[in-house]
């Protein structure tokens, strides 16, 4: 299967699922559609063994699609684009969206007061969220997120420690006064960005007073819609994922930070720069990796047109 072509299948069924766990049942398709995915397919795509297959596409993407979009007609496949039919990276994005559907940066803004209000509405809904019972009975809060809702630049990390349990607020731990220190050296405030996290829960650690544990799969996929949710009133113009974690939970992809960190990726049409955790850096003091972050965060600053001086691209440099 063709990166691209990964990356769109990607995507789409994660805009299916995003619909489905909001509620939506039906999507209308056109007869055009219905007809082109039904298709017979002429098949680039490989079995484990190397064999060509169109199975493991097709179910997958039935797996996700059918309880929104119904029984398929029959034969049911999607279809390999033929390379020369794919479009240009700019109208990959709008087929990102579903027909009757349109992704955030396509829509029109919300007023300033309908955003506010939905976003307060999402608060209240995630305050009393009860999806994981064991989390909801661990928690001393809930931890919905920090900042301005009109930012710019949103920050996603992996889950509340114990501090931002107690204090309800994400990043304000050990890890957090780095982040806060990494903001503020970009020349920002901590008030002028975004900060949420994948799970809006501390990963419950039965029978121990201290430590945290990655969130599972399962917590992930009940969680996320909150922060698709956040994501799509805000509507960054930049996305920073923080960690591995932060990275599946946003893009599904499962590959080391080391090798996906400075490389920009797409969120929904939304530029998205995966870093390092901060945690990280707490237990790696070395300058090299502290400069890794400082890059992405430097790459980060020029895509959002902000100033950058001499002294800020010489951070962390060796003198
Ligand atoms: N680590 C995270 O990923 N999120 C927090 O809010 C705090 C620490």
């Amino acid at each position: 299967m063709s990166d691209a072509y990964g990356q769109l299948l990607d995507a789409t069924i994660q805009h299916v699922e995003d619909l489905k766990s909001r509620g939506v049942r039906h999507v209308a398709v056109s007869p055009e559609t219905l007809r082109a995915l039904a298709q017979p397919v002429k098949t680039q795509m490989h079995s484990a063994s190397g064999a060509p297959s169109t199975a493991s596409a097709r179910t997958e993407f039935q797996k996700h699609a059918e309880p929104v979009l119904g029984a398929p007609p029959t034969p049911f496949a999607l279809r390999t684009p033929p390379s020369a039919l794919q479009p240009p990276a700019a109208e990959q994005k709008s087929l990102l969206a579903l027909p009757g559907e349109t992704i955030p940066g396509q829509r029109p803004p919300l007023d300033p007061q309908a955003k506010a209000a939905a976003f307060a509405a999402l608060r209240e809904r995630a305050l009393a969220c009860v999806k994981c019972p064991h989390l909801a009975s661990s928690r001393k809060t809930v931890v919905f997120g920090v900042g301005s809702i009109d930012a710019q630049l949103m920050f996603v990390g992996e889950a509340p420690g114990a501090d931002e349990d107690e204090q309800g607020e994400p990043f304000v731990g050990r890890a957090g006064q780095l982040l806060t220190k990494i903001i503020q050296a970009t020349g920002l405030q901590r008030a002028d960005v975004y900060i949420a996290n994948i799970l809006k829960c501390r990963p419950d650690t039965p029978g121990q007073s201290a430590g945290n544990r990655k969130p599972t799969t399962d917590e992930m996929a009940t969680c996320i819609p909150y922060l698709h949710e956040q994501i799509d009133l805000i509507r960054p113009k930049v996305i920073v994922a923080l960690g591995a974690t932060a990275v599946e939970g946003l893009l599904g992809k499962t590959i080391g930070i080391t090798k996906l960190r400075g490389g920009w990726k797409t969120y929904r049409g939304t530029p998205l720069m995966p870093t390092y955790h901060p945690a990280y850096l707490l237990r790696n003091q070395a300058m090299s990796e502290k400069r890794k972050v400082w890059e992405d965060m430097l790459a980060v600053m020029e895509k959002l047109e902000m100033p950058i001086s001499q002294k800020q691209r010489n951070f962390f440099l060796k003198a």
